[in-house]
């Protein structure tokens, strides 16, 4: 992780083997942020074996209120797309005072298990 934060062009994204709208952005391509790999042209994994090779190609949408995906609306993007704050519970008087301190950056990132069980599905060999 580095101390900026990254900043996304947030989009709502799915495809034909997902069925389910996923919080992306065009900076991560077809990777969403809950893990999710979307199909693309030329993709041969596992799932996407029973999509027609001209279909393996996922779409997206500027409107994410389309997004239905529960981790990608659970995690950090989602709350940074929308604008909802994620400021960490402060208790410290002092770091407002300082006006220093940095937000503790302690937030799991829940796509990590997510990610490893996409992973693990779609690469079955
Ligand atoms: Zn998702």
């Amino acid at each position: 992780m580095t101390t900026t934060t990254p900043s996304f062009t947030y989009r709502a994204q799915t495809d034909k083997a997902t069925k389910t709208w996923h919080l992306g952005a065009a900076e991560k391509d077809n990777v969403c942020f809950c893990g999710t790999r979307l199909l693309v042209a030329g993709d041969e994994r596992k799932i996407a074996a029973r999509i027609p090779a001209d279909e393996r190609q996922f779409e997206t949408s500027d409107d994410l209120s389309r997004v239905t995906c529960g981790a990608c609306r659970r995690n950090r993007a989602w709350s940074q797309a929308n604008g909802i704050a994620t400021a960490p519970l402060a208790p410290a008087s002092a770091a407002t005072a300082t006006g220093q301190a940095k937000p503790p950056s302690t937030r799991k990132r829940p796509s990590a298990a997510t990610r490893a069980a996409a992973k693990a599905a779609g690469a079955e060999h």
